[in-house]
């Protein structure tokens, strides 16, 4: 059979060596005669199994002692409006949340929250990052809403390049809220710089159904009182997220994912990856214009790469010979057309040069 590698953009490839081990270990988990979603959420074996996903995440990412993470159900979106349920508890009423608009994600941030405050939009563009002194940020705002990685624009934040720039005097007290859904581990990010960082598990971490939420111990406890109790940040962090039943079984391979990143060398390790393979990428994409991605340089995300065939009357034959190669979805979000190719953590850089490859080969260099 081609060997197949696998673009989506989420649900996402995992580590061969992840499935494999979890493989070895459904039926029978470390000779406890149960498989891991068989076993209570309470007992010993999960209650070992959680602690060190729980530990291995908070090594990988260095989260500080002053922060919770919490094991959540609902995915990405639901944060949009937990966050808001969340954090409102102590504002005044008709507070007002800032958003930085960036793509589809952050818009659908935006419409959720504005069901619980009023919403302003403090720089909007989704070719590029805003630059920070053009945001039109609210003295006193709930916080500050960022979608660092937009999955399906391609657009993602530049760190390197300061943003968000922690000596900005206008953010002096506005919690940071940031969707890293589709980048988190894949890159060394400042945890204190962030009041709340939320992800859904099925792009770089795990299977469907497992969200991550970090959220610094001083925003905990200011819900309102319509937030759901089984979603109360609060609740679920002094049960260490077993107020309700966890997602055990996401968690367990959540916490294979994090041993399989420390063995490869950690988050530094899968950035320099990441930096390889989206080089590689958009080199081949930029050759000419058979190809085009239209992100400016700097915000080019390193995870999820669109592109466009110039000849748009040929995407289908294009995806009909990448299928046949081994080389799977890659058709783009249905909101925005054309390609996109997702190179997460687990995608191996053969990976990236056989779709290189592939490239070349169908624009006829
Ligand atoms: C996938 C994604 C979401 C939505 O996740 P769900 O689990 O489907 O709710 C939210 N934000 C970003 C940036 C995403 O990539």
């Amino acid at each position: 059979m081609t060997h197949i590698y696998n673009f989506s953009a989420g649900p996402a490839v995992l580590p061969k060596e992840v499935l494999t081990q979890a493989a070895a270990e459904m039926l029978d988990w470390h000779g406890s005669g149960m498989s891991v979603m068989e076993m209570s959420h309470r007992g010993p074996e999960f209650m070992s199994i959680y602690k060190a996903a729980e530990r291995d995440l908070r090594e990988l990412l260095a989260v500080p002692d002053n922060y919770k993470i919490l094991f959540m159900q609902g995915g990405g979106l639901s944060q949009n409006a937990l966050v808001p349920l969340n954090l409102l508890g102590h504002k005044p009423a008709g507070a007002t949340i800032d958003f930085i608009h960036t793509g589809s994600w952050s818009a659908k941030s935006i419409k959720e929250a504005g069901k619980y405050a009023n919403v302003n939009i403090a720089a909007s563009c989704t070719t590029a990052v805003p630059p920070q002194r053009e945001w039109r940020l609210t003295p006193g705002a709930a916080y500050l809403h960022m979608c660092t990685n937009e999955t399906i624009d391609g657009v993602e934040y530049d760190f390197d390049g300061g943003v968000p720039d922690a000596a900005d005097p206008r953010l002096d007290g506005v919690p940071l809220v940031a969707d890293m859904s589709s980048h988190i581990l894949s890159r060394a990010i400042d945890v204190s710089r962030y009041g709340v960082i939320f992800a859904g598990a099925q792009k770089n971490i795990g299977p469907a159904g497992v969200t991550i939420v970090i959220i610094r111990d001083d925003l905990l406890g200011q819900a309102l009182p319509a937030c759901p109790s089984a979603f109360d940040f609060k609740l679920v962090a002094d049960n260490e997220s077993m107020y309700n039943t966890p997602p055990t079984y996401g968690i367990y391979i959540a916490g294979l994912v994090f041993q399989w990143l420390k063995a490869q060398g950690g988050v530094a390790e899968m950035e320099r990856r990441a930096r390889v393979k989206a080089e590689l990428l958009y080199a081949a994409l930029d050759v000419d214009d058979f190809y085009q991605n239209r992100v400016a340089p700097a915000n080019r995300s390193r995870m999820n790469v669109p592109f466009y065939l110039k000849d748009e009357s040929r995407n289908e034959a294009f995806l009909a010979g990448a299928k046949a190669r081994g080389l799977l979805q890659l058709k783009g979000h249905k909101s925005v057309g054309g390609m996109r190719a997702s190179i997460y953590n687990a995608m191996p850089i053969e990976g990236v040069q056989a779709l290189v490859d592939y490239l070349n080969e169908f624009a006829g260099r």
